[in-house]
């Protein structure tokens, strides 16, 4: 039967970590579906989609669909999750929340533009149309932060200035202590970016330490794989972020090259990762590209990428 379930006097509580052991904050990433990981928030994602995650919220008034199941990418690729809110709920969705340009994490969001305004932060739509991404242009844009206020629930999207692409945005569901951060969060023991290539790495390290600290978060909800997370892997991200950028930036005041950069950055401190082995090289290559850019040195010397004739 369709309906959506009432909010209950729970919802107005703040919940401590342990009132979420009644919903589901694990998951089997080969398997595409949908759980429940707070009173007011789902999250869907898995199967063929490469462990990509995002998140819905119910209301008595309408749905909110935070990103969408687009890897692989199709037109359609959305029509599973489409067909799955028409089964379950007779409202449409109301709203389409874009969290950042990158393709796989919003492709499939198009099936829902018939009935919903598609939010993203100012500086997405540029991407979007460049890139030809498959995806609808946002009507709403917005710098700073903006509320969206349907059926008693408020979802909060902050633009904090650029992180993991210059557009991304942080979504924040503050009465269920729930926080989206897909590509600068994963479960614990995940490095969330295999390079930097359109980081700006200073004010991610700012905002990661903004992120944990902020109020109202129990629930870290990463963009990829499972289970949830918490805001304790902000701070051991920008650990890792800050040592290795005063590291390969040590060694580039000290004049060497980057082939002898890769050979003595090991992050061995950081071995709790389970990825490091997979994406230090590509870490260490992009950062020493950004701080390139940042800094001039005594000798300037030639370019690191030799300009053909
Ligand atoms: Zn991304």
């Amino acid at each position: 039967m369709k309906r959506i379930r009432p909010l209950t006097l729970a919802a107005l509580i703040v919940l401590s970590p342990q009132a979420y052991a009644q919903y589901e904050t694990s998951w089997d990433n080969s398997v595409q579906g949908i759980n429940r990981i707070s009173e007011h928030v789902y999250r869907w994602g898995g199967g063929a989609m490469g462990g990509i995650s995002g998140l819905f919220v119910p209301t008595d008034e309408g749905i909110i669909v935070i990103d969408g199941p687009g890897n692989p990418c199709t037109p359609d690729s959305g029509q599973w999750f489409r067909d799955e809110l028409e089964q379950r709920y007779d409202v449409p969705v109301r709203y389409v929340v874009l969290s950042h340009d990158h393709q796989s994490h919003i492709c499939g969001t198009t099936v829902f533009a018939d009935t919903a305004v598609v939010i993203g932060s100012r500086k997405l739509r540029p991407h979007l149309i460049r890139e030809g991404r498959v995806a609808p242009v946002p009507t709403v844009s917005f710098d700073g932060s903006l509320d969206i206020d349907l059926g008693g629930v408020k979802v909060v999207l902050h633009y904090l200035g650029p992180t993991h692409s210059d557009n991304l945005i942080v979504i924040h569901i503050p009465q269920d202590g729930v926080i989206f951060v897909p590509d600068l969060a994963r479960p614990h023991g995940q490095l969330p970016n295999p390079d930097f290539r359109d980081m700006d790495v200073d004010n991610t390290i700012e905002v990661l330490g903004i992120l944990s600290r902020m109020d109202d978060v129990d629930i870290v909800m990463p963009g990829h794989n499972s289970p949830v997370s918490d805001q304790s892997y902000f701070r051991r991200y920008r650990d890792y972020l800050a040592t290795l950028r005063e590291r390969v930036l040590d060694h580039m005041v000290a004049g060497r090259t980057l082939e002898e950069i890769l050979g003595l950055v090991t992050m061995d401190d950081f071995g709790d990762y389970t990825n490091l082995g997979q994406v230090l090289e590509r870490n260490v290559i992009t950062m020493y590209d950004y701080l390139y850019r940042y800094r001039e040195p005594n000798s300037p010397g030639s370019l690191p990428i030799r300009a053909t004739q």
